[in-house]
C-alpha cells in the first residue's frame, strides 16, 4: 500500500513539477507551445465555404469519421453529411494503455459519439452491413439503403480474438489473462491483474500479432510499464518478463528497433523474435507460440497481455473495397492510394484511419494528418479543382519507457524520423516532457481533432 501511495505521489503533477529541472521545463513549454501553434495554424484556415448539394456518407464515427465530418462541415455549405455508426460510446483508445498501467481511471477514455457530431451532419445510429460501390450505396443493419455521391470509409478495424485458439474475451481480467486493446473495462481489469502481479512476481508474457495493427507501440509500452511497477515494489527479481515479437524486429523503424532492443536488454526483458501467439490455455495458464525456427513453443504465465490479430470489419471484407491481391488483401484493408487515400478503383471513395491499406499509420496521430488531405481532395473535386495535398505516412507513438518517462517516436512512410519539435524533444531520448505529452496533452489535442480544429 505504501508503495502504491508513493507511486501515485510520483505521478502527481505537483510532485513532478517540483522535481522538474530548468532544462526540462524550458523543453516542455517549448514543445507544448509549438504544439499549440501547430493546432492553431491548421484550424484557423479562414477559407470561404464552398456551396454544394453533394451527399457524403461517412461509414464509422470514431476518430477519423468524426474528424472528417467536422472538417467537411467547416468547408462545405449545403452539403448533406451523413455519419453511420451504431456505437453510442466514444473511446479515446490511446487512454487504454494508461488505464491498464494504473495511471488513469477506467472512465478516462470514455465519452459519447453525440458530443462530437457536428450540427450540420446527420448521425444514423446503425452499423453498415453492406457496401455497394458499384451502385454508390450502403445498406445499414436494419436494411436502410443510403445512396451517396462520395463515401468516406472510417470503420476502423476489428479485433480478432477468435484467431487465437482457446481465447475467450469473457476471460479477460481472470486468471492472469489481460488484454489492453479490448475496451476501457478490459483495460481496467488488466490493471487489477498487473497490480497483483507487481506484488507477487512470476512469469509475465508479452507479444504482438502478426497482422497489421493499431498503435504497434502499445504492447511495448505495456511491457516497460509492467517492468517499472515491479521495480517500484522491489519485486523485479521475482519476475521473468518475456517479449515475443512477431517478426525479426521490435519496431518497424530500424533505429527505433535498435534503441528498444538495448532498453529491453538493460531492463532484463527476455526478447524472442518471429514468435506468434497461436493458442492459449487459460485454465493451465499456458500460451502457445508458433515459430518457423522453433516450431511450437509453450510459455507458462502468471500474467499475459494478449494482443489479438486485427483485420477489417466483416462488412468491408465482404465488399469489393479491399485490396484484391498482395499482402493486405486477406485481412480486408482498403485499396487506397498511400498519397491521398483515394480508392484505387472507386474514385468517389476515400478511407481514413485504421481501415486504410497503406504501409504505415494505424494511429490517431495519423488520422490527424490524413483527414485534412482527404477533405482537401474531396472539397477540391466538388469545386471542380484538384488538390495537391499529400499524406507522407506520418505516424507517431509516445513510447512510455517507465512511469514518468517516454520517447516521442515520429516517422513517415520512408522510416525517416520526423520530429515535430527538433532541438527540443529528441526522438530517442526518454524524457519527462514526452511523458507529459502522452498523459496530459494528447487527449485535449485528440478532442480538438474530433471537432475539426487540430
Ligand atoms: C491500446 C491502444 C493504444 C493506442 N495508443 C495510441 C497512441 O498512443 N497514439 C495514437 O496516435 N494512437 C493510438 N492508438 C490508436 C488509435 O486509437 C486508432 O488508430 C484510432 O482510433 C483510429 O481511428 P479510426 O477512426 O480509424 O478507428 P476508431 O476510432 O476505432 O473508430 C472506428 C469506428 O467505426 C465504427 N464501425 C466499425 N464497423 C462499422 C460498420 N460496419 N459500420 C459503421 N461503423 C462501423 C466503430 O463503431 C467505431 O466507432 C491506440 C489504440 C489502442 C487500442
Amino acid at each position: 500500500m505504501g508503495q502504491k501511495k508513493r507511486l501515485l505521489g510520483d505521478l502527481d503533477g505537483v510532485q513532478f513539477a517540483r522535481s522538474l529541472n530548468r532544462r526540462g521545463f524550458i523543453g516542455l513549454s517549448g514543445a507544448l507551445g509549438a504544439g499549440a501553434l501547430l493546432a492553431t495554424s491548421l484550424s484557423a484556415q479562414a477559407v470561404p465555404k464552398i456551396k454544394s448539394k453533394a451527399k457524403i456518407v461517412i461509414a464509422g464515427a470514431g476518430a477519423a469519421g468524426l474528424a472528417a465530418a467536422s472538417r467537411l462541415s467547416d468547408r462545405l455549405d449545403g452539403a448533406e453529411i451523413i455519419l453511420v455508426d451504431g456505437r453510442k460510446a466514444h473511446f479515446y483508445q490511446p487512454g487504454f494503455t494508461l488505464v491498464a498501467g494504473g495511471i488513469k481511471s477506467a472512465d478516462y477514455p470514455v465519452s459519447t459519439t453525440a458530443e462530437y457530431v457536428p450540427r450540420s451532419a446527420t448521425w444514423i445510429e446503425e452499423y453498415v452491413s453492406e457496401f455497394d460501390p458499384e451502385s454508390n450505396s450502403i445498406t445499414t443493419a436494419s436494411g436502410q439503403k443510403i445512396s451517396y455521391d462520395y463515401l468516406l470509409v472510417t470503420t476502423g478495424l476489428m479485433l480478432n480474438y477468435a484467431g487465437i485458439e482457446g481465447m475467450d474475451e469473457q476471460l479477460i481480467g481472470k486468471d492472469g489473462l489481460g488484454s489492453i486493446y479490448h475496451s476501457p473495462q478490459a483495460a481496467a481489469a488488466t490493471w487489477q491483474l498487473l497490480d497483483r502481479f507487481a506484488d507477487s512476481g512470476g512469469d509475465g508474457v508479452f507479444l504482438r500479432p502478426a497482422t497489421e495493427m493499431k498503435c504497434a507501440g502499445a504492447p511495448l509500452k505495456y511491457t516497460f510499464i509492467t517492468d517499472d511497477h515491479l521495480r517500484r515494489r522491489d519485486n523485479r527479481s521475482k519476475a521473468k518478463l518475456t517479449y515475443n515479437a512477431h517478426s525479426g524486429n521490435l519496431f518497424s523503424v530500424p533505429i527505433v528497433h535498435e534503441k528498444l532492443r538495448m532498453l529491453f536488454e538493460n531492463r532484463g526483458i527476455e526478447t524472442h523474435y518471429n514468435r506468434v501467439l497461436s493458442a492459449i490455455d487459460p485454465g493451465k495458464r499456458i500460451a502457445t507460440f508458433t515459430s518457423v525456427e522453433e516450431g511450437s513453443v509453450e510459455l507458462p504465465y502468471d500474467f499475459i497481455n494478449v494482443v489479438p490479430p486485427m483485420r477489417a470489419p466483416e462488412a468491408i471484407r465482404n465488399s469489393p473495397l479491399p485490396w484484391q491481391d498482395g499482402k493486405w488483401a486477406s485481412d480486408g484493408w482498403l485499396e487506397v492510394s498511400k498519397d491521398n487515400l483515394r480508392h484505387a478503383r472507386y474514385q468517389n471513395v476515400f478511407a481514413i484511419g485504421d481501415i486504410a491499406g497503406v504501409p504505415k499509420g494505424k494511429t490517431a496521430a495519423s488520422v490527424k494528418w490524413q483527414t485534412p488531405v482527404v477533405v482537401d481532395h474531396l472539397v477540391a473535386e466538388i469545386a471542380g479543382k484538384e488538390s495537391e495535398m499529400v499524406y507522407n505516412g506520418y505516424t507517431s507513438c509516445p513510447l512510455i519507457t517507465r512511469l514518468g518517462r517516454a520517447m516521442l517516436i515520429e516517422f513517415d512512410y520512408r522510416n525517416n524520423l520526423v520530429p515535430s519539435f527538433p532541438g527540443v524533444i529528441a526522438p530517442l531520448e526518454e524524457l519527462w516532457a514526452t511523458w507529459v505529452i502522452k498523459t496530459v496533452a494528447l487527449k485535449p489535442t485528440y478532442i480538438s481533432m474530433l471537432r475539426g480544429s487540430a
